[in-house]
């Protein structure tokens, strides 16, 4: 199958959240199955050509915007360690800069460099001569791919087979933007906006649009896939994905264990693995090291670690809400590195001044930091708000490390609470979105730690579970071919 993905993330590229490490753990997987791959993303001013060997092509695209076309040069590079060609989008005016959204508040004419992005993707395809059978986008930032795959470029010979699928990793954000601005630079009128597949709430709403215009759409766990449907986490696409019901599923994300396996790792300080997990405590001995005065280096205290954009989906109002009782009560320590809303970036930073050796506070985005402090906590918490998959307590389980975390979404499928009476499950959870439940369930949780025998069968039967990206990248290949029946198309590999 020839499958090509228009992304606004990849990981090592450019990676902000899970969108990346998803994007490149599929495609890694879809190679090894046989499948033909290439990956379109923009050129973001904060890409190292040198460290991941990105060239320029002598490939100049021209693409139709508004009435005019406009040119970008095509860069090409490799997932590395694999042979799956990744395309670059050079462009001064829309990515040659720092940042990929332009975080917190997001650039000014997002919705313009998206949109180039989106109409760009397909014309990759003309350039490299690949005859995609399916068009693979995500989230809003491409979505108005597939409007494009069903209109302008429908009787292309290129697609006339090409099925179009949307996958959905946060329906919060949405690509909401001036009709007047944005539809006559995409070539669709004005005049019939309103009650169209692009408008909700009188903006062009990206989000619903690729809901509308795909053959079939996915999100990233089962669990959040009911969520969106029926609930107000859905934030206002319910009735799009109702009409849309019998197209739409939840596909588990997977991880890449290549790239997260304690065995391996090449990040962190004592590889590790399920028969020698008493190593894991170099990790942490590393970590105390590198950030604890000596005189409050104690191996025994637990550590809970938290890896996480700061924002509120990612319930960071929980943990400040009870981290300084558990401090002062002296059992615990936390390690926290994140990066994102500056008012919680500065409470942890005042939390991290006030409690040196008790609460290590990173700031920042750092991935080889990220591996250090899941392999080297004891706990991970994740009290989310809402969490359409969440990758770093799958990370977590694999690394022995217990998480806890809010029964909502992909960690509802991904963490079983702890039985001691059977001694199954792996980690542990709370319902109720409130400071009290999150306390609570770090104090249960905790009262494992000093027994052996439950603290070790925990941290294995975590160390067990197999989410790999294998699976979920079959299943996307199922949902592919469905596609493709849909629209009366035939796939011959
Ligand atoms: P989301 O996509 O909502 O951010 P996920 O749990 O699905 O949440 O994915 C988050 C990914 O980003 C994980 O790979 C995690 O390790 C990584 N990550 C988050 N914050 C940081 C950070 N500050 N530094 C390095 N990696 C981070």
């Amino acid at each position: 199958m020839n499958i090509l993905v228009i992304a606004a993330e990849c990981t090592p590229f450019a990676k902000v959240g899970g969108l990346a490490d998803v994007v490149s753990a599929l495609a890694k997987e879809w190679r090894a199955m046989g499948h033909f791959v290439r990956i379109v993303i923009p050129k973001y001013g904060t890409i190292s050509t040198d460290q991941w060997n990105i060239k320029p092509t002598q490939t100049i695209l021209s693409v139709p915007i508004g009435w005019w076309h406009e040119y970008t040069r095509l860069w090409r590079g490799q997932l590395p360690g694999t042979e799956v060609p990744v395309y670059f989008l050079e462009s001064r005016d829309y990515f040659d800069r720092a940042g990929i959204y332009g975080d917190p508040e997001g650039f000014p004419d997002n919705d313009r460099r998206f949109l180039f992005l989106s109409r760009a993707g397909l014309e990759v395809a003309s350039a490299i001569d690949f005859v995609p059978d399916i068009v693979h986008a995500h989230d809003w930032h491409t979505a108005l791919t597939l409007a494009f795959l069903k209109s302008h470029y429908r009787h292309h010979p290129r697609f006339i087979h090409t099925a179009g699928v949307f996958t959905i990793h946060n329906i919060a954000f949405q690509g909401q933007s001036d009709p007047y601005r944005i539809l006559p630079l995409a070539g669709f009128p004005v005049e019939n906006f309103y009650g169209s597949w692009f408008e909700h709430d009188g903006a062009v709403n990206a989000m619903k649009t690729g809901i509308m215009f795909a053959d079939k759409i996915t999100t990233v766990s089962p669990t959040y896939a009911r969520e969106i449907r029926w609930t107000s986490a859905g934030f206002g696409m319910q009735p799009y994905l109702n009409i849309r019901g019998a197209d739409f599923l939840g596909i588990l994300n997977g991880a890449d264990y290549s790239e997260w396996n304690p065995e391996t790792d090449p990040h962190i300080a004592r590889t590790y693995a399920i028969e020698r997990l008493y190593e894991k405590d170099a990790n942490k001995q590393a970590l105390l090291e590198e950030s604890v005065p000596p005189h409050d280096r104690a191996l025994e205290i637990p550590i809970l670690g938290m890896v996480s954009r700061l924002t509120a989906q990612k319930g960071i109002e929980l943990l400040l809400g009870c981290i300084e009782q558990f401090v002062r009560a002296g059992a615990v320590r936390f390690a926290i590195l994140g990066s994102g809303d500056e008012r919680y970036e500065r409470a942890l930073r005042r939390l991290g001044r006030h409690y040196p050796s008790r609460v290590l506070v990173y700031t920042g985005y750092d991935a080889s930091l990220s591996h250090q402090l899941i392999a080297s906590t004891d706990y991970l918490l994740m009290p989310s708000l809402f969490e359409p998959c969440g990758l770093t307590q799958i990370y977590a389980l694999r690394y022995g490390t217990v998480p806890i975390v809010r029964s909502t979404g992909g960690l509802a499928d991904t963490v079983a609470e702890y039985d001691p009476t059977s001694g199954s499950g792996t980690g542990f959870l709370f319902g109720e979105y409130s400071v009290a439940a999150f306390a609570r369930t770090i104090e249960r949780a905790l009262q494992y730690y000093r027994h052996p025998v439950h603290w070790d069968r925990i941290r294995r039967n975590g160390m067990q579970q197999d989410f790999s990206a294998t699976k979920s990248a079959q299943q996307y290949i199922n949902v592919f071919r469905w596609a493709l029946e849909k629209i009366g198309g035939t796939v011959l590999a």
